[in-house]
């Protein structure tokens, strides 16, 4: 295939999200799209992909279906496909159900091949990695690492997460093979001794699934983790969860008053006797008007000040992790501190490193002495329009931009891409977490079905007039 009507670019959960319901949605249209995505599983990407038996999904399973509009859908495929038979520890101590994480690729992948099979579209695999992208008179021309291209009028970017950037002071150790650069590469613990002392850095999601990771591989040395406040997810208190409160009418124009208004809503939800898992998911449901609100400077006040609060009540473990990491705590073999690496230099077999406290004045506090440092820091999205080669040359050629918060790239309410004056290019969209910029929350499910589902709509309002008369295989 060398033309297409549709190219997609990345096909982790967002971007089979986005294709599922352009297929399911719009039964209709004919025509041919182009998949690019180098792993052979549609839907497993970075969260989905991981065979590590840890790592399981932070959201009950109950809550995870790719259509929103079926909310037992994951839960039915887990049931007939055998795979909860397969994984007796799936279900936790609260009851919920939290697979692992390879399960739900798995049920992405199958199901985006369903709705494949009963559509009249033709949807071509594509299992190479796109190098760059260039306009063309008609649309955009996308060029594959085996050197071929293809060309379409619509583009769908949905590139999703890159390893997380390396904090500056770590910068000497790069290549050091003590050094855990990017904890999701598969094996990325192997090398980790057993009794090794660890340095895990960063205390949310990732830094949990490491310790749950390196405990489950017979890991008995001691782990410190640490970051800017040293705070953990928070432990669930009560399941469901059902959104209550209002931050809408009217919206707040501050961080400040934002944060005043969800302690106020935490306090009188208290007096009701809700928790306050129902603010924080209303939050979330309400995420997009109320991040739109703000002005520019005062989105970033929040990302400085709030997000790290925000990030801890918002993403969860799954109690199964949230269980070893609490009993890493009692046991002390495992301590959390409020600090930031200031200084690594190799001392022998050991890495020493600088901590600076949290309240230390600004001065080293400590010195820890580890085998092994994991950097647990996230997505690298902050640098991502610079270091992904499809993104860059789009940029480069003033196609796109990085949004004003540098959360991904910058969109439009549609997600469109903006060109580097901002104006909004009819054909080429972003799908998933690099468009929060615009959208604010869109993490995790339901806001990374939601969102693609949106995007496909726009996309088969575009479709090429032409190409419905075409079969599938025209
Ligand atoms: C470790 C982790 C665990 C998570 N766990 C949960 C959870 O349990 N529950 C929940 O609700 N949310 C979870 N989330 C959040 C959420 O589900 C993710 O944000 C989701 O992974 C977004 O998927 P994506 O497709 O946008 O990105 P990705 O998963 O990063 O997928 C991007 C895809 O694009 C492809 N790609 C990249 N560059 C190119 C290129 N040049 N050419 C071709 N293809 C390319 C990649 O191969 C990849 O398959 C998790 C997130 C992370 C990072």
């Amino acid at each position: 295939m060398t033309k297409a009507d549709l190219i997609l670019i990345g096909a982790g959960l967002s971007g089979a999200a986005f294709l599922a319901h352009l297929l399911r949605d719009h039964r209709g249209l004919r025509g041919r799209v182009a998949v690019v995505e180098p792993s052979s599983r549609l839907g497993a990407g970075l969260a989905y992909g991981t065979e590590d038996p840890a790592h399981r999904v932070n959201v009950a399973a109950g809550r995870m279906s790719l259509f929103p509009d079926r909310p037992e859908h994951f839960l039915d495929w887990l049931a007939a496909s055998g795979a909860l038979a397969r994984d007796p520890g799936a279900r936790g101590a609260d009851g919920t159900l939290h697979p692992r994480r390879i399960a739900f690729g798995a049920y992405v992948d199958e199901s985006l091949r369903a709705e494949i099979a009963a559509s009249s579209v033709q949807v071509e695999h594509l299992r190479t990695a796109a190098i760059a992208v260039s306009r063309t008179g008609r649309g955009w021309q996308v060029a594959l690492g085996g050197g071929a291209t293809i060309d379409a009028p619509l583009l769908v970017l949905a590139v999703g997460h890159t390893a997380p950037d390396l904090p500056g002071v770590l910068a000497g150790l790069a290549g050091d093979p003590r050094l855990v650069a990017d904890p999701w590469r598969p094996d990325a613990l192997a090398r980790i001794a057993a009794d090794a002392p660890v340095l895990v850095v960063g205390t949310g999601l990732t830094g949990c699934d490491v310790i749950a990771s390196l405990r489950l591989r017979g890991h008995r040395g001691p782990i410190v983790a640490v970051s800017r406040r040293g705070l953990l997810p928070r432990p669930r208190t009560r399941l469901p969860v059902e959104a209550w409160g209002d931050f809408t009418d009217p919206v707040c124009a501050t961080a400040l008053s934002l944060l005043r208004r969800v302690r106020a809503a935490i306090a009188e939800a208290a007096t009701l006797g809700r928790p306050w898992e129902d603010v924080i998911a209303q939050l979330r449901v309400q995420g997009g008007t109320v991040w739109r609100a703000l002005p520019v400077h005062e989105r970033r006040r929040l990302l400085r000040h709030l997000r790290p609060f925000w990030d801890v009540h918002r993403f969860q473990c799954a109690p199964q992790i949230d269980a070893v990491v609490r009993a890493g705590l009692s046991a002390g073999w495992l301590s959390v501190m409020a600090a930031t690496p200031v200084s690594a230099t190799p001392d022998g077999a050991l890495l020493r490193v600088g901590l600076r406290s949290r309240g230390g004045g600004g001065r080293e506090t400590r010195t820890v002495a580890v085998a092994a440092i994991v950097n647990c820091t996230g997505p690298g999205h902050r640098s991502v329009v610079e270091t992904h080669p499809v993104l860059h040359s789009l940029a480069a050629a003033g196609h796109l931009r990085a949004d004003p918060c540098r959360l991904g790239i910058d969109v439009d309410l549609d997600s469109r891409v903006l060109d580097a004056a901002g104006r909004a290019w009819p054909g080429l969209f972003v799908a998933g977490p690099l468009a929060r910029g615009t959208h604010g929350e869109l993490m995790g499910l339901p806001q990374v079905a939601l969102q693609p589902r949106a995007v496909a709509a726009t996309v088969a309002a575009l479709w090429p007039a032409e190409s419905q008369h075409r079969t599938r295989d025209g």
